[in-house]
């Protein structure tokens, strides 16, 4: 595979990967919104409960983000500023697209996903 899952380039290992990892802290909300994708395209729940903000972590079962990320196949990103298009096909292979305007929130030197509306 050429370019990261998240539509960049450079190859995963040098892109999201270290995010994903724990290697390295998302420095803006743009790296954070990719890295989140590339999480959902290789199932790293871990990561997706970690980079929601604390407040909003009860919403999020781990089970049910694994489930979603695995039952869709994940094609490509578009980020705009703050909202981000993902495109997918869903377990039927219908293609999807999820648009969301996310809010983030820069704590503790750390980037966390707050919420988002579709
Ligand atoms: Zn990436």
């Amino acid at each position: 595979m050429s370019g990261c899952y998240c539509g960049n380039s450079i190859s995963f290992q040098d892109c999201c990967e270290p995010y994903l990892k724990g290697i390295k802290n998302a420095p803006n909300a743009e790296a954070l919104m990719r890295s989140r994708y590339s999480a959902f395209a290789v199932g790293a729940a871990d990561y997706l409960v970690n980079t929601t903000h604390i407040s909003k972590r009860r919403f999020h079962n781990k089970k049910d983000i694994l489930a979603w990320s695995q039952a869709n196949k994940w094609l490509k990103l578009e980020v705009l500023a703050s909202t981000f298009k993902a495109y997918y096909l869903d377990e039927n292979l219908k293609a999807q697209v999820h648009y969301e305007h996310s809010t983030f929130k820069l704590e503790n030197g750390k980037w966390f996903y707050v919420d988002g509306e579709y």
